[in-house]
Formats: C-alpha cells, structure tokens, sequence
C-alpha cells in the first residue's frame, strides 16, 4: 500500500490540507505572513528578490570587489533559472560569490517537521511525508533556516554520501517508511529548497556525476537496486571548478556541464581591487599598513601573475588572492609586535622572510630551472619596492627638491625612527607630512622617501635598519 505514495505527486491545498501545526497552536498556512516560506521553488524566490533588491538598487554581491560584468552574468543566469559552474583558480572568490547567491533566498522557511529534506507542507518530495500530509489530521511544521549545503569534490565520495540510501526492497520488507535503512539523504537531498555549492564538482566520480543529472534532469534515482524512485528535490546547484583539473578534458562530464552556465572568475583587475580584496579579508584589524606598502605588496602578487614579470615563463602556479591577505597580515603581525603604529619595510623581515612566510606555499616555479622559490620572491618584492620608489619619487615637486638635498646634507645621516633635527628640515617635512593619511604614518612616510630618493638618484643610502645616509658629499 505504500508504495502508492513514492511514485504518486502529492499537491496540497487548502482544500485537501490536514490542520497546520506550529509550536503547538494551529495555524493558517495560507495567511499573513505564513504565505511567504512555502509553495515557492529555490529560483521563485531568486527571482522575486533579485529584482527587488534591483529595484532598491541593491547590490546583491557587495562582498565582491569588482567583479562587474561576472556578477552581471550571475544575475542573468538566476533570473533565467540556470544552474552555475564558476571556473577559475583558488582564491579568487568563487566561494565567496556562490555564499553571497545565497542572500537571494527567504532568511527561513516553513517545513514539515521530523522531514530530513525539510520538505514544503504543500509539496512534499520524501514518501514519508507524503504519507503524513494525506493520512494524518495534523502535520507539526517548523521554520528551518536557509540552506547553503557545502559539498566537497572527493574522488572517494560514495553515493550514499551525495545522494543517500533509498531502498524499496525495505519497505517491501515491510520497513516503515522513517526508518532510515529505507530512506537516509545524502548531501545533495539535504540542499532541497536551497543552494547546493559543488566545490570543485570535477572532482566527483562519474559514475556520482551521472546519478547527479538524473536527479537535477530526470528529477529521479535509480537506486542500486535498479529500481527508479521519483525525487524531486528543488535545488539550485553553483559548483566551482578549477581550470588546473582541466588538462585539456573537462573532468566534469558532458550531460552535467549542458546544465550548467560557466562564468569565469579569474584575479582582480585593478591594483586597487587586489588591495581592497586584501585588507577587507585580513585576519588583523589593525589599520597599520600605509599605502605605499599596500601597493608594495600587492604589486608584488600582481606582478606574479603577470606576463611582464622577469619570472613568468618560470612561475608555474600563481599566487591568488590569499597571499595577498596573509602578507597584509604579516607584515601587520610584525608591526604590532615591534610597537609600531605603521608598518614599515623592517616589517617585511630579515631578507623578506614575512613576504616568503605569506607567498612561498602560494606559487610554484618551474623545477628544472633550480630557481629558489626564495630568489624569485626576493627580486620581485625588491622590483616591486622599486616601481613604487619611483612613483613615490616623481611625486616630489622639484621645487622644494634642490631644498631636501640640502637638508639631507646638513643631516648627514637620518634615522627615520626619530625625529631629532627634522623639523628643521621643512622641505622634507612638507613633502613627508602630505604623503601622510594620518600622523602615525610619518616615520613609514619618511623611510620610503628616503628609500625613493636612494633608488632613484644614489645620493642618499641605507646603512642599517631605517637608517639613511647622505652619501654625495663629494660630488
Ligand atoms: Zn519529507
């Protein structure tokens, strides 16, 4: 007899509906504010609340620096009620885009309670719940939070796992349809009613793949007793994959990538987005690093994956985003530990050992080369440290120029840690103070002058840790 209610489609209304109920009272699913959290499929709900928050001129993806265009494409895949497949390489944000998909959602909906896919009180998916809504006078409903179901690519990954048991040899065994040797879900039914985000979905078997596109496709499974049983979930599946899987076959397989949208995500465009992307994901917040050393930094990751750098044919796998992170962080890290309000380039380490504590199990050379992943950072951070000397430089007006020369002579020798005998030197005082965003930035701003006009003219040089001196005596 129980067999009906797995193969038939159960539609309740409030016509056919048992009593409703909530925390102990009854209540009209079909009024107020009840009305909102069912009845309504994943992308239903996308839909109403991307052209909402269009409407209010909402940006959905604010946790996405730039990303214009990308997001764009994301908006038009929802609206059409595509699945999503974002194809680019670790740590540029695919998790984070796929997370903030989610916000698109009701923050909770209504389910019937015990249901361990949180089904819709008006359109059931498991057979125990279809039986429940059409046999008992009371069904007890609960409000479950959103779902966001995170499910790692594993090559070990077993079906019970992404899909879950269902055998309809138990419950003509005579097994009650709770029982959970007759139905225990598995990742991907526990995403019915919300988003399912594939982590690297290339890296599940395919033998998973093709059960995975008859449950999004056929809305079914065959289960490994051969016998197919209707499942229809309703998710919205964002997977990411990574373009390195690749090598040159798509891992994912052809029927599930037809069901898919790829938008590629590859690294910031802009210096200023890499930098913006950084500081908004440090794990120190402490506003300690002044902008040159910013540029710095991040120039150097940038020019890492850059076709102009000196290393690019060497470079085999790039740095992503996360170095620039965690070298934010470090060189926070060694400021706040040394009392410095300001980071300043001792916070780089001896030989830049923060800079290769933040990059070196980000990016990998070309081994045959014998090139020290320690090399390349080194000269890079110090191309990087140039590139910025040399803006830092042009910006000094050339009128007060001559007047700094003749100060830094007067001085002799300038330890940027203190202040002794700089007042007198307002030539380099005005230039210093008006790099500044704020006063604490002034030692940082004096050493990267001092640093500028040593890279670039030779007449100054630094002799020991933030200590320049004047060396053009003779000329
Ligand atoms: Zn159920």
């Amino acid at each position: 007899m129980e067999f009906e209610y797995i193969f038939e489609e159960v539609r309740i209304t409030e016509r056919n509906a048992p009593r409703f109920i909530i925390n102990g009272k009854e209540v009209d699913i079909w009024d107020g504010e009840y009305r909102n959290y069912h009845s309504r499929s994943v992308s239903d709900y996308v839909r109403e609340n991307l052209l909402k928050m269009e409407r209010d001129g909402i940006d959905p993806f604010q946790e996405i620096v730039g990303k214009e265009l990308e997001k764009d494409m994301v908006k038009t895949a929802l609206m059409s009620g595509s699945n999503i497949l974002f194809k680019g390489k670790k740590g540029y944000g695919k998790t984070t885009f796929s997370k903030s998909i989610a916000k698109l959602l009701p923050d909770r909906i209504l389910a019937i309670k015990g249901c361990r896919i949180h089904d819709d009180p008006t359109r059931p998916v498991c057979f125990s719940c279809k039986k429940k809504l059409l046999e008992q006078d009371e069904v007890e409903l609960t409000f479950v939070p959103k779902k966001w179901i995170r499910i790692a690519g594993d090559p070990m990954m077993t079906t019970r796992q992404l899909i879950g048991g269902i055998s309809l040899q138990k419950i003509r065994e005579g097994y009650d349809l709770d029982h959970p040797e007759v139905f225990t879900p598995g990742r991907v039914l526990k995403a019915h009613r919300g988003i399912a985000y594939f982590d690297e979905l290339g890296s599940i078997p395919s033998s998973l793949q093709t059960l995975l596109h008859e449950l999004l496709e056929e809305r079914q499974i065959t289960t490994p007793e051969g016998d197919i049983i209707p499942m229809k979930i309703d998710t919205l599946v964002i997977a990411s994959t990574n373009p390195a899987n690749y090598r040159g076959v798509s891992d994912i397989k052809e029927p599930l990538l037809d069901r898919m949208e790829q938008i590629d995500i590859g690294p910031p465009d802009t210096l200023e987005e890499e930098i913006e992307i950084g500081l908004r994901n440090m794990a120190i917040k402490a506003d300690v690093i002044p902008e040159w050393h910013l540029k710095i930094l991040a120039g150097a990751v940038r020019c890492m994956r850059s076709k102009n750098c000196r290393y690019a044919g060497r470079i085999e796998v790039e740095p992503s985003c996360r170095a620039t992170i965690k070298v934010f962080d470090h060189v926070a890290a060694s400021a706040l530990r040394n009392g410095r309000e300001a980071v300043m380039l001792a916070d780089y380490g001896k030989d830049y050992s923060n800079v290769k504590l933040a990059f070196k199990s980000r990016f990998e050379v070309d081994y045959e080369e014998e090139l020290s992943k320690d090399l390349v950072i080194h000269e890079i951070v110090n191309d990087s440290i140039d590139t910025v000397s040399g803006e830092v430089y042009s910006a000094i007006p050339r009128s007060i120029f001559g007047g700094m020369m003749e100060e830094l002579s007067d001085m002799g020798e300038i330890d940027v840690y203190s202040e002794n005998g700089l007042k007198e030197c307002k030539n380099l005082w005005a230039f210093v103070s008006s790099m500044c965003r704020r006063r604490r930035e002034v030692y940082s701003a004096l050493e990267i002058t001092l640093e500028a006009i040593a890279r670039c003219t030779g007449l100054v040089e630094r002799t020991s840790d933030g200590v320049y001196v004047y060396t053009a005596y003779d000329r």
